[in-house]
């Protein structure tokens, strides 16, 4: 039996496909772009390729994130903050605060010992401090949003970027390289900015160790580095970071299937 869980997201979509011991079987990953439903259609062909399954065998399907009543072959919708709740209660048990920074958002969640939503909260008014903040400094630069963590972490002196708005720190940037400072330098203060602005999102919803880092952009390794610096402590981090709300849309899936499959068998065994 194979169940999963779509996250479509303002950037970027992701798919996990779970066997029924709850394994990771398949992961589908792309861009959201303008049409949704190709998308969400793709990142489940992708992941059943990667489970060796055709989509159509996939029992149960979930869909979360911003775009989850477009996903065509959702059998059931869960928010993103419940999704990434369940997903990252799954991968680090001993989760109790979840910062998750997307493509343009960033949130801040925290959970119960069951890995119950207690509160969250979230900047969702303009994309500051969020990975669209990262990619438009990657931009100015001429990089590759895969290049500005690893280069931020060999910095050598510190610098203090004022800025968060995506619109503005073009001209910062471009400032700060005409000064004659190193893109390292500037990159580091950079993600130290964004850092600082996610530790009062936690702030504000309880910082309780332990913290799990999700979404794209903790596949940043000097996005993780900041966070860890700014909150003076290690934090839980994956490799499949971008995939945790998929993977917790997988496992509601999952838990529905088997929720109808025991429905179905007590009102057959009905007389
Ligand atoms: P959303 O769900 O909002 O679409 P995601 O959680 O999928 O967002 O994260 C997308 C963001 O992750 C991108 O905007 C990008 O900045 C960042 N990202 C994705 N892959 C990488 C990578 N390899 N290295 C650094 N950042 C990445």
């Amino acid at each position: 039996m194979h169940t999963a869980g779509i996250d479509v997201g303002s950037t970027q979509t992701k798919c996990v496909v779970l066997d029924e011991n709850g394994h990771i079987r398949g992961r589908g990953l792309r861009m959201t772009g303008a049409d949704v439903v190709k998308a969400g259609r793709e990142v489940l062909e992708q992941a059943c390729a990667g489970a060796g399954i055709e989509p159509h065998e996939v029992l149960y399907t979930v869909g979360t994130g911003y775009g989850r009543f477009r996903v065509a072959a959702g059998d059931d919708q869960v928010t993103e903050i419940g999704c990434h709740a369940r997903g990252a209660a799954c991968l680090f048990p001993d989760t109790r605060t979840i910062l998750d920074i997307g493509g343009q958002d960033t949130k801040a969640i925290r959970i119960s010992e069951r890995g119950e939503v207690v509160d969250f909260c979230m900047n969702d008014k303009c994309a500051a401090g969020t990975g669209r903040f990262l990619a438009a400094s990657a931009e100015v630069m001429g990089l590759d949003v895969s290049e500005i963590g690893p280069l931020s972490l060999r910095s050598t002196e510190r610098l203090k970027i004022t800025n968060v708005c995506t619109v503005f720190v073009e001209s910062e940037i471009l400032n700060q390289l005409s000064r004659g400072r190193r893109r390292e330098d500037i990159l580091a203060g950079v993600h130290r900015a964004i850092a600082g602005r996610s530790a009062s999102l936690i702030r504000r919803v309880g910082d309780e160790p332990a913290l799990t880092f999700t979404g794209g952009v903790a596949r940043n390794p000097g996005m993780v580095a900041a966070v860890e610096e700014r909150l003076g402590r290690r934090i839980n981090v994956s490799a499949d970071s971008q995939y945790i709300g998929a993977l917790g849309a997988a496992i509601f899936a999952m838990e529905r299937a088997l929720a109808g499959a025991r429905r179905r068998e007590a009102q057959g065994a009905r007389p």
